[in-house]
């Protein structure tokens, strides 16, 4: 058997895999030019200019078809997504948000924001939230007004579970596909199950503007509200957004979260990428799933409730604990394959901003509601997820790897599990 890098041998990958910005990766003459038309246009806002390119406008007509759904609106960012989206919902003050265990700080953070409060509801084996937590919570807490679920890592949760829980209980279902945009379920893309999908176009995330979101519905009232909020309250285009909102019943306070023409510009570029980013993604994933479920039959991969529906921007093996989570990890690392615990093997509710309430408000705002329920944040309230979170691997796949670079990971992986935990 080869002698593992950790142990003097050379590793399988000649240098460390890059981390995860797949859209990055992949920007550049398209993207160029594109800006440079705004620039020389002197058009750089969406709803007015000097000699107009309507970037964003198309960028919304390709991501509303890309995802076959009736309405897309792009927005700075997700988190401002994630906000628009609990006010289109008329979340506020005095209700509970409920929101996956494992998911980034921004999830939790726009329930905050809009002035609401976070349930905390278990993961599954595919750290995506559990159906069933999610029934027993809805069932236990009324005050529980809608639900965000996350795929996380490009893959889909379980969607026709969670779908079918919410709808039993009549609460409002919001996906965050915010590292998952293109992702699908059953032959249809991740966030247009849910009242309303949300998508991040950070640095970080598959395709990308370097800040950027957008977030789609079918639904014509949702998306009136969404566009007023993200606009001042108004709604300058009735005609292009297709809504009719009269202005003295439907009007109300929103802020700015309008996109930019440069932003939408580079989207148009990056969409038309997106699908031969995720192709590439999905063909290292297919070989490290085959190669690892062949020849480590006793190790147990991340759940994935739709094969042919992963983005493939990740990969995850799970352990049977922590110890040899961190030994697979520090062999990993010695071959060059990036691998680390997600979100420092913890769930969000652990961190201290939620163990101590803390908001950016005086008073304990909004969490000094007189709920009828008190809100849990204990470990008893999410073991699955506290039990998984630190033996879980994750590996990070980005579209410059080839064919060889998967069968020599996969490689590198099956020999520092057998070297390190046989
Ligand atoms: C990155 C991320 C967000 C926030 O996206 P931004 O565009 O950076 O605001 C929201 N939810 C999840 C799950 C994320 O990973």
């Amino acid at each position: 058997m080869r002698k593992i890098a950790l142990h003097g041998g050379t590793p399988v990958m000649s240098s460390p895999v890059n981390a995860n910005y797949p859209g990055a990766l992949v920007m550049g003459a398209e993207e160029a030019e594109s800006l440079v038309k705004i620039a020389t246009a002197r058009s750089p806002f969406r709803y007015y200019g000097i000699d107009m390119q309507h970037q964003v406008r198309r960028f919304e007509e390709d991501f509303a078809a890309y995802m076959d759904v009736r309405y897309a609106l792009g927005v700075t960012s997700c988190t401002a997504a994630l906000h628009v989206a609990m006010k289109a919902l008329e979340i506020g003050y005095g209700d509970k948000v409920a929101v996956p265990a494992m998911t980034f700080l921004a999830t939790a953070g726009a329930v905050v924001a809009s002035n609401a409060v976070p349930v905390f509801v278990d993961v599954d084996d595919s750290i995506g939230m559990d159906p069933a937590d999610l029934d027993r919570k809805l069932g236990a807490d009324p005050e529980i007004r809608a639900v965000i679920i996350v795929h996380l890592l490009g893959y889909p949760c379980d969607l026709e579970g969670l779908i079918a829980v919410a709808k039993k209980h009549g609460v409002p279902v919001v996906e965050d596909v915010a590292q998952s945009c293109g992702s699908s379920y059953r032959g249809r893309r991740c966030g247009t199950f849910g009242d309303i999908g949300v998508y991040s176009f950070q640095m970080n995330k598959i395709i990308t503007s370097g800040e950027g979101g957008a977030l789609v519905t079918n639904d014509p009232r949702l998306f009136a509200r969404a566009v007023r909020f993200h606009d001042q309250g108004i709604i300058r285009d009735k005609e292009y957004y297709g809504v009719s909102s009269p202005e003295e019943e439907d009007a109300f306070i929103g802020l700015n979260y309008r996109m930019s023409e440069f932003t939408g510009a580079v989207l148009v570029e990056q969409l038309a990428k997106l699908d031969d980013l995720i192709k590439n993604m999905r063909e290292v994933h297919d070989i490290l799933v085959h190669r690892i479920s062949q020849q480590l039959p006793d190790l147990q991969l991340r759940r994935l409730f739709d094969a042919d529906g992963a983005a493939g921007c990740s990969f995850a093996i799970q352990l049977s604990n922590e110890t040899k989570a961190q030994a697979m990890i520090e062999g990993l690392n010695a071959e060059n394959i990036t691998a680390y615990l997600l979100y420092e093997g913890k769930p969000l509710f652990k961190r201290d901003i939620f163990q101590h309430r803390r908001s950016a408000e005086k008073h304990g705002f909004p969490y000094h509601y007189p709920f009828q329920q008190p809100l849990d944040y204990s470990d008893e309230s999410c073991l699955k997820a506290i039990e998984l979170s630190p033996r879980t691997v994750f590996m990070p796949i980005v579209p410059t790897l080839t064919k060889e670079d998967a069968e020599a990971m996969a490689k590198g992986i099956v020999s520092v599990y057998r070297t390190l935990l046989k």
